[in-house]
């Protein structure tokens, strides 16, 4: 019988924009709860399981500083959009029974714990999904780099990161029908070719600590259990 798990603790991180559905803006709840249920499902199986969601649905801090805003405040603007995901996500978990906690790096304590390194490891040890909101709490930052630098701190073993697509295509694969999927990257030909999968300082985070990356239809029912079952269709970056 095959394995329901390869991985004991994985980090998923999903954009904000994939909580959006056909919106133009803001959170699809059907959507939000689509994403719950594949994370219950991982849980189900075994694999503790952390979360960075982005806040782009909601506010993105350079395209808003490109208007005249000052960076810090608008990426702090930014990092406060991650905190309405996250609950959002964490309401979505809870109602389909997935104890939930969420810690934020800019302590809001009436609404989040504040991000402690131990605690939340404490909680995915117990079976609770450990959302992580308002990103590495420093402007100049984006949360591809929450995610990396959490994935590292928690000992994830791999960060799993839920796009629209099944993988990193040679080109946009919703636009040429010749683009071909990467079976397997290095962290190099990554950064060297600019492939936009994450940004760059995550890339070398997870170089640098040889944490795998692998990308993933987050949009495909089941897949985010078969994918950690080895089964699913992924790209994984790494050596
Ligand atoms: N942000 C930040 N520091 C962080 C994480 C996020 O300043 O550590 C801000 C930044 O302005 C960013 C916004 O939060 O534009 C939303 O995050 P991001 O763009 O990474 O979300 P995604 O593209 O994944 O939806």
């Amino acid at each position: 019988q095959a394995p329901h798990t390869l991985y004991k603790r994985v980090l998923l991180k999903i954009s904000g924009e994939a909580l959006m559905g056909e919106q133009q803006y803001g959170i699809d709840l059907n959507v939000a709860e689509r994403v719950a249920r594949e994370v219950a499902e991982a849980v189900k199986n075994g694999t503790e399981v952390c979360l960075v969601i982005g806040g782009g649905n909601i506010f993105r801090g350079l395209s808003v500083a490109a208007k005249g805003m000052d960076r810090a405040a608008a990426d702090y603007m930014g990092m406060l959009a991650t905190v309405m995901n996250a609950l959002a996500m964490q309401n979505s978990l809870e109602r389909i029974g997935v104890p939930t906690r969420v810690q934020s790096a800019i302590p809001m304590t009436s609404i989040a714990e504040p991000y402690i390194r131990r605690r939340a490891i404490r909680h995915m040890e117990k079976g609770r999904v450990v959302i992580f909101a308002a990103g590495t709490g420093n402007p100049f930052f984006t949360t591809d780099t929450a995610a990396a630098l959490r994935a590292a701190e928690m000992g994830c073993e791999a960060l799993f990161k839920g796009t629209q697509v099944d993988g990193v295509y040679s080109d946009d694969p919703r636009k040429n029908p010749d683009a071909e999927r990467y079976e397997q990257l290095d962290y190099l030909q990554v950064l060297a070719q600019d492939l936009k999968v994450m940004d760059a300082a995550a890339v070398t985070l997870m170089r640098e600590n040889a944490v795998p990356i692998v990308v993933f239809n987050i949009h495909k029912p089941g897949e985010f259990a078969r994918v950690l079952a080895g089964e699913g269709t992924c790209t994984t970056i790494g050596e």
